[in-house]
C-alpha cells in the first residue's frame, strides 16, 4: 500500500519506507569538449571528432573549456546552489578501452557547485523540494560499440572528453514516481538554461539511482539529525535511460532489499544494473571506495578560481525558470495552476504561448494553445516546431474571438483551414464570409420568423426558460453559426421572456 507521497512497503515484520538519492549525469551543451577544442557534437561519423588530447596522446595538455565552467556555473545558480569560487580538477584512475587516459579528469574534493535545492512538480501538480548536494564537471568516456561484430568490441571516440555536470542529490526523494518527476523537472530547468538538451535516448541525461529501505521512525531520525547513519543501506543502480524504467527499477529494488532484510539478510553496499527485459536489477560489482580510484590532484590543470564579477554576470542574464515563469502565469496573467504547469513544462511550448500572447487575453490564448493547438499537434503526432500553425496565425484567431469578429466556434473552422492552407486569420474569415453577425437587426428578424413558426415552442420556454437553449441552436443553424451568441441570446430572452 502506498499512500501519494511516501511509498509504503508492508513485510511481515512491519512497514518498510523507501529512500531515494539520485546521481543525474547531464551532458553539458557546448560547441566544444571539457579539455580540447574537439567538436562537442551528436551523430558524427565515429571517431572524427577526436583531439589528441580527447585520444590520450603522449604530451598532449588539458586546456579548461570556458564556456563549459559558464554552464556549470548558470546551472548552479538555476540550482539556487553556492557557486565555489575555488574548485579544482582531479584524476580519477581507472582503467576503460573507451578511456584513453587511463583516468577521468573529475571534481572530488572540490565541486564547482555546493549545497542547493530543486522545487520539483509532480504530474498531479504538487511541489516537493529535493536538496542538491552538488555539481561537479567531469569528462564523458568514448563508446564501446558490442553489437557490430560478434568476436570484436569497437571503440568510438567521439564522445571522449564531452563535459558532464554530475548533479548530485540528496537522498530527500521518497517515491519512484517521485524520482522521475525529479529528473523531469531537472531536465526542464537545464533546458530553461539551455545547459542541457536532456535527451535521454541520446544519452546526454543518464541517471545513476541509490536506493535504501528503512522503517518511517528511522527516516524521522535522517531528518531531525542529518546524518545518513540513520539509513540503510543503499544499492546504487547505474545508468538507468527513461523516467519509466527509473521507477520500475526503484520498485524492484526496494521490494528486493526488504525480502532481504525480512529474511535475516543483509544489504551488502553494491552497484546493480537494471534489466528492462526482466524489470529486475542485477548485481554488476560490489561498491568501490574512494580510495581505490586514487583520487588526486591532476598536475596538468591549476586549480580554477572564478571572479566575482564572472559570476555576477552570470546571474544577471540567468533567464526565466520554470518555477518563477509558472508562479508569473498564475499570479500576472490569472491562469488556473493547471493551465500554468502545462505550459511551463516545456519550454518550447511556454515560449510558442508567449508569443500567441503578445498583449492578448491570456486565458483565451493559454485555452488555444493547450487545448486546441496541442489536441492537434497530439492527434498528428506533430512536435510544437513542426506546428503548421505559427503563434502569430494563432494569436491572429485568439484577437478575432476576443474582438467578437468570429465566435469560438467558428474560429475551430478558421483553425482548420490555416493547419490546411496556411493564411492570414483575419483574410481567411473574410474570404470565407465567416464573420460573426453582431448587426442585431438581422439575428431579430430570424428570431421572429423561429418564434412565428414555432409558437407551441415558444410556450414552452415561457413556462421553463431554460428550454430557449433550443431556440438559440435553431438560430445558429439558419445563420450558418455566424450569429454572435451573446446578442441572440439576449434577444430571444427579451422577446420570449420579458
Ligand atoms: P558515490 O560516488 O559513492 O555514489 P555520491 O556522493 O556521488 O557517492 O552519491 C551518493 C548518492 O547516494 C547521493 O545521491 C546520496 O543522496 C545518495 N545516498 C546516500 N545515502 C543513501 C541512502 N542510505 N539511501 C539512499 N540514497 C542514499
Ligand atoms: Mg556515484
Amino acid at each position: 500500500m502506498s499512500d501519494k507521497h511516501t511509498y509504503i512497503i508492508n513485510g511481515a515484520t512491519g512497514d518498510w519506507e523507501i529512500v531515494i538519492g539520485m546521481e543525474v549525469h547531464a551532458q553539458v551543451k557546448s560547441n566544444a569538449k571539457l579539455f580540447s577544442g574537439a567538436a562537442a557534437a551528436f551523430g558524427a561519423e565515429p571517431n572524427t571528432l577526436v583531439s589528441l588530447v580527447d585520444a590520450g596522446m603522449p604530451g598532449m595538455l588539458p586546456v579548461l573549456n570556458r564556456a563549459c565552467v559558464a554552464q556549470a556555473v548558470r546551472t548552479g545558480l538555476g540550482l539556487n546552489a553556492r557557486i565555489n569560487a575555488f574548485s579544482r580538477f582531479d584524476r580519477k584512475n581507472y582503467f576503460y578501452p573507451d578511456l584513453p587516459q587511463g583516468y577521468q579528469i573529475s571534481q572530488f574534493a572540490h565541486p564547482i557547485v555546493g549545497e542547493g535545492e530543486i522545487e520539483c512538480e509532480r504530474n498531479d501538480g504538487t511541489i516537493f523540494k529535493v536538496g542538491i548536494e552538488r555539481l561537479h564537471l567531469e569528462q564523458d568516456a568514448g563508446k564501446s560499440i558490442h553489437d557490430l561484430d560478434p568476436d570484436a568490441t569497437y571503440v568510438d571516440l567521439n564522445r571522449s572528453g564531452v563535459a558532464l555536470m554530475e548533479i548530485v542529490s540528496r537522498p530527500h526523494v521518497r517515491t519512484p514516481g517521485d524520482a522521475a518527476a525529479y529528473v523531469r523537472t531537472l531536465r526542464t530547468v537545464l533546458r530553461y538554461l539551455d545547459t542541457c538538451d536532456g535527451d535521454m535516448e541520446k544519452g546526454q541525461l543518464r541517471a545513476d539511482v541509490n536506493v535504501s529501505v528503512c522503517r518511517p521512525s528511522q527516516y524521522e531520525k535522517f531528518i531531525d539529525t542529518d546524518s545518513l547513519e540513520h539509513l540503510g543501506t543503499r544499492c546504487e543502480i547505474k545508468n538507468v535511460n527513461s523516467l519509466r524504467f527509473i521507477m520500475q527499477a526503484i520498485e524492484y529494488e526496494a521490494q528486493r532489499q526488504v525480502n532481504i532484510i525480512e529474511d535475516g539478510g543483509k544489504i551488502n553496499q553494491e552497484t546493480r544494473l537494471f534489466d528492462a527485459n526482466a524489470g529486475a536489477t542485477r548485481s554488476m560489482r560490489s561498491k568501490e571506495d574512494a580510495h581505490d580510484y586514487r583520487y588526486f590532484p591532476d598536475p596538468d590543470l591549476p586549480p580554477l578560481e572564478l571572479e566575482q564579477s564572472f559570476i555576477d554576470e552570470l546571474k544577471a542574464n540567468l533567464p526565466e525558470l520554470p518555477a518563477q515563469k509558472r508562479k508569473r502565469f498564475v499570479e500576472k496573467l490569472g491562469l488556473s495552476e493547471y493551465d500554468a504547469s502545462v505550459l511551463v513544462a516545456d519550454k518550447d511550448r511556454a515560449d510558442y504561448f508567449e508569443q500567441v500572447l503578445e498583449g492578448r487575453d491570456p486565458k483565451l490564448a493559454a485555452n488555444w494553445v493547450n487545448n486546441e493547438l496541442f489536441g492537434r499537434l497530439n492527434k498528428e503526432g506533430l512536435g510544437i516546431a513542426e506546428s503548421p500553425v505559427s503563434p502569430d496565425q494563432l494569436g491572429g484567431i485568439v484577437s478575432l474571438i476576443k474582438d467578437g469578429v468570429i465566435s469560438g466556434k467558428i474560429a475551430k473552422d478558421v483553425f482548420d483551414i490555416i493547419w490546411n492552407e496556411g493564411g492570414d486569420p483575419a483574410q481567411v474569415v473574410e474570404e470565407h464570409g465567416m464573420k460573426q453577425v453582431t448587426d442585431t437587426g438581422a439575428i431579430e428578424k430570424v428570431i421572429d420568423e423561429l418564434i412565428t413558426a414555432n409558437t407551441e415552442q415558444a410556450r414552452k420556454v415561457r413556462q421553463k426558460p431554460k428550454a430557449m437553449g433550443w431556440f438559440v441552436g435553431q438560430v445558429m443553424k439558419a445563420m450558418g453559426g455566424k450569429a454572435n451568441p451573446q446578442a441572440v441570446n439576449e434577444i430571444l430572452a427579451k422577446k420570449l421572456l420579458d
